[in-house]
């Protein structure tokens, strides 16, 4: 079961990699993403379970936030 990369499985909705908890999500963009605006997300499907993802071009260049592209998040 112990993923050495932290990361559980793939979201069937999203076709994602699903991190367990924040954390994992972030030292995963520490580690494979260094330098890119990357970001940990909830996934919407899978209860308290994470992706990462690009940030949009409109928020790399602060025309937007990103809470405006995600929405709002707990
Ligand atoms: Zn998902």
């Amino acid at each position: 079961m112990t993923e050495p990369r932290g990361h559980i499985g793939v979201c069937s909705d999203h076709g994602k990699r699903l991190f367990s908890s924040r954390k994992q999500a972030r030292q995963e963009i520490r580690r494979s993403h260094i330098g890119a605006a990357m970001r940990e997300y909830r996934c919407t499907s899978v209860a308290g379970h994470w992706h990462i993802g690009q940030l949009p071009p409109a928020v790399m260049e602060g025309r937007l936030t990103a809470r405006q592209v995600y929405g709002r998040w707990r």
